[in-house]
C-alpha cells in the first residue's frame, strides 16, 4: 500500500462507523489506540467504516473527525473510508467463493434464529439471487486468540455463532469481511478497541486464515457503561462529548484507562495532557472491566 506511511514497526487504528458523534465509549478506544500506537513509536491510522449507509447518520463522519482533532489525537496518512475499498471487499468475497469456503443462503433473520446458526442452507448449492447472504463456513476446531490485555480466548465457532454472513443481501460486505481485509491492507499490527468486540476476534482470526492475511494482535479495552449498566453506544444515543472541554473529556477518558491525571497537569490543554499520557501509559495499568466512568469534571 502506497500510502506515505512507513512499511514496518507497529501500526494500529481507530476505526469508528459514522453511526452517530463520538462518545465517551468511542474516546477510549480512540485515546488506548492511539496511546498504544504513540508509545511504541508506530503509526496511528484512522478508517471511517462506513458501510452500512442506514445506519449512517449525517454529518457524523466529519464530526467525529473534528472532535479527534479538537481532543489532540492526530492520525497518520489520509483518512480511509472503507466505502471505497469495495474492490478488495469483493475480491475476497470471491475468492471465499471460489474456494468453497462460504455459501449462499436464503434465511431469513427469524429462521436463522437467535443462536450460531444451524447450517440450514450449507449443502444446498443455492445460486446468488438479490434475497440471498453469503457465509461462511465455519470450523469445529476451536480457535484461540491471545489478547494482549485479557490472554487466551478460545471459541468453537460452530456453537457459539455458526457459519457467519460475511456478506449482506443489501449487497454490502459485512462487518467482519470489511475489517479484516482492511486490517491487512493497512498493516495493522495490533487492533485496539473495545471489549464489546472481543468475541469478533477469533471470528476474525479465523477469516484471516481462511484468506491467508496476516494475523494482527488484540488488545480490547474495558467498556464504559451507562447508569443502567448498558455499553455507551452511538445506537442508544449515548451523550457526544463534543460538549465538553477537551481537557476534561481526555482526563476522565484516562483515568478510566487506569491513568488518573497529576493534579498539577488539571485543566492542561490537549497537548500537554497528551505528552504526559504517553510517558505514562502502561498497559499494566489499564482495568479489564467494565464499569460507569466518572463524572467529567470540566
Ligand atoms: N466500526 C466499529 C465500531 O464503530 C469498530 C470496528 C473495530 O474496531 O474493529 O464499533
Amino acid at each position: 500500500m502506497d500510502d506515505g506511511l512507513s512499511s514496518v514497526g507497529y501500526r494500529g487504528r481507530f476505526a469508528p462507523s459514522p453511526s452517530g458523534a463520538l462518545h465517551f465509549g468511542s474516546v477510549v478506544a480512540a485515546l488506548g489506540s492511539f496511546l498504544q500506537a504513540r508509545t511504541q513509536r508506530g503509526e496511528w491510522l484512522l478508517r471511517i467504516e462506513n458501510i452500512d449507509p442506514p445506519r449512517e447518520v449525517s454529518g457524523a463522519t466529519d464530526a467525529i473527525l473534528r472532535e479527534l482533532e479538537r481532543l489532540g489525537l492526530f492520525w497518520d496518512g489520509p483518512v480511509c473510508y472503507q466505502h471505497d475499498r469495495r474492490e478488495a471487499h469483493l475480491a475476497a468475497r470471491d475468492e471465499l467463493i471460489a474456494r468453497g469456503l462460504a455459501y449462499h443462503c436464503r434465511c431469513s433473520r427469524r429462521q436463522s434464529g437467535p443462536g450460531a446458526y444451524p447450517g440450514t442452507c450449507r449443502t444446498l448449492h443455492l445460486t446468488p439471487d438479490a434475497t440471498a447472504t453469503l457465509r461462511l463456513r465455519v470450523s469445529e476446531t476451536p480457535i484461540s486468540i491471545v489478547d494482549t490485555l485479557h490472554g487466551e480466548v478460545v471459541e468453537t465457532l460452530t456453537e457459539t455463532c455458526g457459519d457467519y454472513v460475511v456478506w449482506r443481501v443489501e449487497d454490502w460486505p459485512a462487518y467482519h469481511l470489511a475489517v479484516v481485509v482492511d486490517d491487512a491492507w493497512h498493516g495493522i499490527t495490533e487492533v485496539v478497541r473495545g471489549a464489546d468486540l472481543l468475541d469478533s476476534s477469533p471470528r476474525q482470526r479465523y477469516l484471516q486464515r481462511c484468506l491467508g492475511l496476516a494475523e494482527p494482535l488484540y488488545c480490547h479495552l474495558p467498556l464504559a457503561l451507562d447508569v443502567d449498566g448498558a455499553k455507551l453506544s452511538k445506537q442508544t444515543l449515548a451523550c457526544p462529548v463534543s460538549g465538553q472541554p477537551a481537557s476534561a473529556v481526555l482526563t476522565a477518558a484516562l483515568g478510566f484507562l487506569g491513568h488518573p491525571l497529576p493534579s498539577a497537569l488539571t485543566g492542561a490543554p490537549p497537548a500537554e495532557l497528551l505528552a504526559w499520557a504517553r510517558s505514562a501509559w502502561s498497559l499494566t495499568r489499564v482495568p479489564l472491566s467494565a464499569r460507569q466512568p466518572e463524572p467529567l469534571n470540566p
